[in-house]
């Protein structure tokens, strides 16, 4: 598996589960490797040992984890990303804790035993910009989608890790705050969307400024969709949708 550099120092994974993104952000160079940020890393076992393969050949070490929200497919982990520190906003980290059997549940029977308790395994963390020691990443928290839900502003590369959101294969999936606490989402992340030269979903293609499926095109059809579900029948993203 390859990632694509869409920005500088910013990559992004695909997974053949869901097109599921994985991002990687670059950091300072250390005494062990350049440093990283590891966003969601996501999904089959043998796609997260891809990854920290293309880690190593690139002399990259992870300095840091971060994951948008407590599903299953966006707090996976394998043990050759290392022991650094995983963190997600208090409320995700706390539903984590909470539901880690149904979290690795929801992976299948066949998940690996040895990945198992590191499902889920994120430290709660505030603050607005992920501690760690690369360029400057600012957290978007709000809670459309699933509780704590969070995403990341790359500042330098212009760049939004906007999680399960603004995806061009999946339409908005509100939970208990419903749609209007998922509007409240996304207008929390619309100043964000209208900087973005690039925005990264959780699942489905990356959006580049300029092109037609910009960022700013992605919040129109999330917002359209929004207004009236009921009536939004020619949004594509409804062939995908759950039953
Ligand atoms: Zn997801």
């Amino acid at each position: 598996m390859e990632p694509r550099e869409f920005a500088d120092g910013v990559w992004v994974f695909t997974s053949r589960a869901m097109c599921t993104t994985t991002t990687v952000v670059a950091g300072r160079r250390t005494a062990a490797g350049r440093s990283v940020l590891l966003v969601d890393p996501a999904w089959e076992p043998d796609e997260l040992v891809g990854i920290a393969d293309w880690l190593d050949r690139n002399g990259m070490v992870v300095g840091a984890g971060w994951a948008t929200h407590a599903h299953y497919d966006h707090v996976l982990w394998h043990p050759r990303f290392g022991a650094a520190p995983r963190w997600a906003t208090t409320a995700a980290a706390t539903y984590a804790s909470g539901h880690c059997a149904s979290l690795v549940a929801g992976l299948g029977p066949d998940w690996p035993r040895d990945l198992a308790p590191l499902v889920g395994a994120v430290t709660g963390w505030d603050g607005d910009e992920v501690p760690w020691d690369g360029p400057l990443v600012r957290v978007v928290r709000h809670s459309a989608h699933c509780p704590g839900h969070s995403a990341l502003w790359v500042e330098r590369a212009e760049v939004l890790i906007a999680g399960d959101m603004l995806s061009d294969i999946e339409i908005p999936l509100p939970d208990s705050e419903g749609i209007s606490g998922y509007l409240r989402g996304l207008r929390l992340l619309e100043p964000w969307v209208r900087r973005a030269r690039v925005l990264v979903p959780g699942h489905g293609r990356v959006a580049v400024r300029g092109e037609a499926d910009s960022p700013e095109s992605r919040l129109a059809l999330d917002l359209a969709y929004l207004s009236d579900p009921a009536r939004a029948t020619g949004d594509p993203r409804l062939r995908n949708a759950p039953e």
